[in-house]
């Protein structure tokens, strides 16, 4: 294996290139209409070291929507403003067996199985202080800060379509509304169709994975979101459950905190070290990008990157 201080966009574009056809074993989500106009050949990767220093190769300049990725955000800001044991409190901190769709648990214990899962990320939002859109946008500031990047804003046809054929969400939202675990209306639900569809690049993605490795440190080192606690609870979730039902073979496989969207976007958190970035938008049969998959997969074996 080699040392990571290797790394750069000659070896990234190698990885790229010998998985750039694994997109024919995947398939374009289109249960969100929108998602499914997307180009199946796009491919990008990134990641973002120690140093600040970025690399970047393939479809670098391609905006896709954030989909699941934007969870860890949400739940970020939820734990700063209620505090770790309130939200546990509503939700589980399991694993599962099940899609990211699923009803988990909300039928049995009534309450979602993690914030990761739709369920609980739905909570999640629901948790953040304020009206109408305004968790919605401390979402989207958070991100801007993050990535550094001011343009970041969501795409209005993505949120309009999963806003109306979410139909399987909104079931959810009601269930925990009846549950007693979400107070509010449905602007909360349109609050997390909305933090989905936020647009970013494969770059983004890496700046975030580098900020969660880091202690919630900025990759250009500013240190005002600091929180060694909070990046340790956000990587434990990514861990066990940030790519739905594959999370238990992925952690064997990869053995990196993850989080995945059904945008075709991957955030890899390397502990301590680094962020990295993927995006491929064709899925395997658990929603997580084939590609990007095994651009991610390739760069641990190459590096020793593995947790384990
Ligand atoms: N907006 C998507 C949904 O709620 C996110 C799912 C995902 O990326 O896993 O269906």
């Amino acid at each position: 294996t080699a040392d990571i201080s290797t790394i750069s966009e000659k070896t990234l574009s190698s990885i790229l290139e010998k998985n750039r056809t694994y997109y024919t074993q995947g398939k374009v989500a289109d249960y969100i209409p929108e998602l499914g106009k997307m180009d199946a050949k796009a491919i990008a990767f990134s990641v973002v070291k120690k140093n600040g220093k970025v690399f970047n190769v393939g479809d670098v300049q391609k905006k896709f929507t954030i989909q699941s990725i934007s969870k860890i955000i949400a739940l970020m800001i939820a734990v700063s403003e209620k505090g770790e044991a309130n939200v546990f409190d509503k939700m589980g901190y399991f694993g599962t067996d099940q899609p990211f769709n699923h009803f988990s648990n909300l039928e049995t214990t009534g309450k979602p199985l993690n914030p990761m899962m739709n369920a609980g990320a739905i909570l999640t939002t629901s948790l953040i202080s304020g009206d109408g859109e305004k968790s919605f946008l401390k979402i989207l500031e958070l991100l801007r800060y993050i990535t550094k990047n001011q343009t970041l804003d969501y795409n209005s046809s993505v949120y309009e379509s999963e806003k109306s054929t979410g139909h399987r969400n909104r079931g959810m939202f009601y269930l925990m509304k009846n549950n007693g675990l979400i107070s509010g209306n449905e602007d909360q639900l349109d609050n997390y169709f909305k933090q989905c569809s936020v647009e970013v690049t494969a770059e983004d993605l890496a700046k975030i994975g580098y900020f969660f490795a880091n202690e919630c440190v900025r990759f250009d080192g500013d240190a005002k979101y600091k929180n060694a606690e909070m990046s340790r609870l956000i990587q434990s979730q990514m861990l066990i459950a940030g790519m739905y039902e594959f999370s238990g073979e992925y952690a064997r496989t990869v053995g990196l905190p993850s989080k995945s969207g059904v945008g075709g976007g991957i955030t890899v958190s390397v502990p301590g070290k680094m962020g990295i970035g993927v995006f491929s938008p064709a899925l395997d049969q658990h929603g997580n990008s084939a590609a990007g998959y095994h651009m991610i997969l390739d760069l641990v074996k190459q590096y020793d990157l593995s947790l384990f």
